[in-house]
């Protein structure tokens, strides 16, 4: 018996108010690189105000966004939404997370003017507002792999113990521009300072999500191979001299 083709369930969290420097690439080159395996996606705009079903989507993505909309965003997820994020990654759902939305996904991120905002602690990271701002062009390099993207934040991450760094840093501050860490993962969550998009120009992580995410409801799922060449080509691109 033929299997039933396979949908990946996509809940893009706050993608109105959390998309900066390009986060919402993330989204086009998941569903473009299903659509191109002839895999289904479902992709669920959810706002400040609107539910969040119960362990309904295979993969979470969280963009980055400044302080103001994070206060926003902090205070929503603060309700149900929280505690379904939480469940959903205890449970196997894969998560993407960048910048604020990484910040968010950890303990607090403490801004340089207001008060502290929490964060749901799927991460166990602290953030706060640091003296400078990092900007710049950034490496990670991991167990499997290496990651290339752009940050631009002023916070300074640290990581506990409950969860662990996603690569070293290569190139640019990663998490404090101190440590030598760059972004988080527990479980299928992760998290990074890199905006870019990361995704588009780092095909092979893209892949990792969508096979990670769709063994939640499919088992193990083998994709077929994409030419990659002009993903490559971007990947392998030395980093442009900034210009302000
Ligand atoms: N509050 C953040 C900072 O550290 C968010 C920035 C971002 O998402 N680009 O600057």
């Amino acid at each position: 018996m033929p299997h039933a083709r396979p949908t990946l369930r996509i809940g893009y969290l706050y993608g109105v108010e959390m998309n900066i420097y390009g986060d919402r690439g993330n989204i086009i080159a998941l569903s473009q690189r299903c659509r191109w395996r002839d895999i289904a996606v479902e992709i669920d705009l959810v706002g400040i105000g609107d539910p969040l079903r119960p362990a309904y989507h295979d993969l979470y993505f969280f963009g980055g966004g400044q302080d103001k909309e994070q206060i926003a965003v902090a205070a929503d997820l603060a309700g149900d939404k929280g505690k379904i994020l939480r469940e959903a990654v205890e449970e196997g759902a894969t998560a993407l997370t960048i910048c604020g939305g990484y910040q968010l996904f950890g303990h607090h991120y403490r801004p340089h003017n207001g008060p502290e905002l929490p964060g749901i602690g799927i991460f166990d990271i602290t953030s706060e507002a640091g003296p400078d701002r990092f900007i710049g062009n950034s490496v990670l390099e991991l167990p499997d792999g290496e990651l290339v993207g752009f940050e631009n934040h002023s916070a300074l991450t640290f990581l506990g113990p409950g969860c662990e760094s996603l690569g070293r840093v290569v190139i640019g501050a990663g998490n404090n521009g101190r440590d030598g860490s760059g972004g988080a993962k527990y479980k299928h969550a992760y998290g990074s300072y890199l905006h870019g998009s990361l995704l588009p120009k780092n095909p092979w992580f893209a892949d990792r999500l969508i096979v990670e995410a769709l063994a939640r409801r499919h088992g193990p799922v083998e994709l077929a191979p994409l030419p990659d060449n002009l993903e490559l080509a971007a990947h392998r691109r030395p980093p442009a001299q900034l210009t302000h």
